[in-house]
């Protein structure tokens, strides 16, 4: 089910058609507040009550025509504005290819430079999304060019990649801020770890990884990019047992994913940010959203009968 879902996040000829599906439109409303911004930004004033930060993303990758990156940037700019002016605890989040990654590198380095300088008058973290392993290296290398630069730029690393454990190396000494996430890609068993099982694993030991260059002194932000609370309980433990504080990592959930738990853990004393995304460009992410739990196909097609 997996593997069918995540050929059909990739396939243009259902790309065009599934979005005008009115039941499709409905149903995903489970993982998104709305299209446009201003519902992204009034969930994110709402969720700020509750004790919870937010990151915010515009769905949309792999642009065809570099002048739409400029447009983008354009798009983040007025974001960052929004957020300032509202006084959200908010930062933003985005796929390189959304910036033209795929046409014209330079365009992309000036766009999300310019982004992140912006960011950084306000203390906020600007994140860069990791996409599929074709773009794992060039990912990493354009982080590394930007963190020398703009040391409020994030990255976020994927847990199923066999890879991850070096690469996780490589940026310690940049004291990085990274994501981890388990990874949300179809990826072939050459580059990844393909059970649950061994995901999970290579997850927790990444954390401890970070976790002890963490208690030795190395200044890393870690955000836990994950809705597995066993993990996070798992990694919290194994923080306390470093004489660490809550706060030596972050929770990042997804805008109407366990939000139970998302609140929860903000009760308890961590720092917990809600990523919002919004969009009419959301059918690649959101068939992603279904392939990670495909009891969510079940209630997508509950949509058609009402
Ligand atoms: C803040 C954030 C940013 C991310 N950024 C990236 C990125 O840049 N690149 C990338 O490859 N991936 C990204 N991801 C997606 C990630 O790789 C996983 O695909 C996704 O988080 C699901 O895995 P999980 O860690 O929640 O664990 P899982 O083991 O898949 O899930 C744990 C539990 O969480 C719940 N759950 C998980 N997913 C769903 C869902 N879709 N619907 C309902 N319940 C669910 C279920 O109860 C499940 O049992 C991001 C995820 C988050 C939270």
């Amino acid at each position: 089910m997996r593997r069918v879902l995540l050929w059909m996040a990739a396939n243009g000829w259902l790309r065009n058609r599934i979005p005008r599906l009115w039941f499709a439109r409905r149903a995903v409303r489970r993982f998104m507040p709305g299209e446009d911004l201003e519902s992204a930004l009034a969930a994110g004033v709402g969720f700020q009550v509750e004790g919870l930060g937010t990151l915010y993303t515009r769905l949309g990758e792999n642009l065809t025509r570099i002048e739409e990156a400029n447009a983008i940037a354009d798009h983040y700019r007025g974001v960052l504005d929004a957020i300032r002016e509202r006084r959200l605890d908010g930062e933003i989040s985005i796929k390189l290819t959304q910036l033209g990654f795929d046409l014209d590198l330079e365009r992309t380095f000036h766009h999300a430079t310019s982004l992140a300088a912006q960011a950084a008058e306000s203390g906020r973290t600007f994140w860069i999304d990791m996409e599929g392993s074709p773009y794992t290296e060039s990912t990493i290398a354009f982080y590394e060019r930007m963190k020398a630069a703009l040391p409020n730029t994030g990255i976020c690393l994927q847990a199923y990649l066999k890879r991850t454990a070096a690469d996780v190396q490589r940026l310690l000494p940049l004291r990085p801020e990274i994501r981890l996430v388990k990874g949300a890609y179809a990826e072939p068993a050459s580059v990844a770890y393909q059970s649950r099982h061994d995901v999970d694993a290579n997850y927790l030991a990444l954390c401890v990884l970070i976790l002890h260059a963490i208690k030795a002194g190395t200044r890393i932000r870690l955000a836990l990019g994950t809705h597995d609370v066993r993990l996070i309980e798992q990694v919290a433990e194994h923080a306390a047992a470093l004489g660490l504080p809550k706060t030596a990592f972050e929770v990042q959930m997804l805008y109407g994913i366990r939000m139970d738990q998302q609140r929860r853990l903000a009760r308890e004393g961590y720092v917990v940010r809600d990523l919002i995304a919004y969009g009419e460009a959301w059918y690649p992410w959101y068939m992603r959203r279904l392939a990670e739990r495909p009891a969510n196909v079940l209630f997508a097609l509950r949509q058609i009968v009402g």
